[in-house]
Formats: structure tokens, C-alpha cells, sequence
């Protein structure tokens, strides 16, 4: 079984920003050479998520609203977590949101369903991030 792994950066200039990261992943595949098997992809970091959806502006705008809804960014004091930090809604945006996506590998290729698009979620931004991405297979 061949292994692959490598390390994405982000360094987003807003606080919450969302980014098609498939065409990196699929990069990070290539090099792999994995043909038949799993990704992983994990952010590194516990205020960004890694999730799969569409790559449709609206759908990402309602994101950003309903988000907003289950946890504001503002007022900072409604957090016990905002002692030292502001980011207690970033963490709870990162929970709903997911920590990782899986994907099969088949013949080369991301196995998606239709419009099936992997983001990185960006929740508490502008500062260098990570996420990992880890391929396992043949
Ligand atoms: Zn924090």
C-alpha cells in the first residue's frame, strides 16, 4: 500500500471565508499516484472545517447567514470562551461545519456525487492555516 501526505496553507484576508480546495486536492492526488483508494482531508486547526457541497454563490452566502444565526460573531462578551480570544463563535461555526472529509479514489479520479465540491471553511482568518491532506492506497 503507497501512502501520501502533504500539508495545504491558507492565509485568508477575511475573518470567515469559504475555498474550493478541489482542484488542489486533485493536484495532491496526481502526485500521489494512488489510483484505488482514500483521501482524507482534515483541517488543522479548530476554528476552519473541511466539508463537501456546492460551489453555488447563494448557497454559500446562506451559509455565511445561517451561521451567523446559530452563533454571532458579535457581541464577543456573550461567550465565556472570549476571555484572552474572540473566536468562540469561530469554534462553534467549525463544529457544525465538520473537521474532515473522506473520499474514495476510483481509477485516478475523486469519486464524487453530482456537484460534490470539497471547501475549506475559514472561521477565524487572516493569520497562516493548515489542513492536511492524507492518501492511502495503490
Ligand atoms: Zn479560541
Amino acid at each position: 500500500m503507497k501512502s501520501y501526505r502533504k500539508e495545504l496553507w491558507f492565509n485568508t484576508s477575511a475573518r470567515r471565508e469559504l475555498i474550493n480546495i478541489t482542484g488542489q486536492v486533485e493536484e495532491c492526488l496526481n502526485e500521489s499516484g494512488i489510483k484505488e483508494g482514500l483521501v482524507l482531508v482534515n483541517a488543522m486547526h479548530i476554528t476552519a472545517s473541511v466539508f463537501i457541497n456546492d460551489d453555488e454563490s447563494g448557497l454559500h452566502h446562506d451559509f455565511e447567514v445561517w451561521l451567523e444565526k446559530l452563533a454571532p460573531e458579535k457581541p464577543y462578551s456573550q461567550y465565556r470562551h472570549n476571555g484572552f480570544e474572540d473566536n468562540a463563535d469561530a469554534h462553534l461555526k467549525r463544529t457544525v461545519m465538520g473537521r474532515e472529509v473522506v473520499v474514495a479514489v476510483s481509477g485516478g479520479k475523486l469519486d464524487f456525487g453530482p456537484w460534490e465540491q470539497i471547501f475549506y471553511g475559514e472561521f477565524d482568518g487572516k493569520r497562516r492555516k493548515r489542513l492536511l491532506v492524507k492518501i492511502i492506497g495503490e
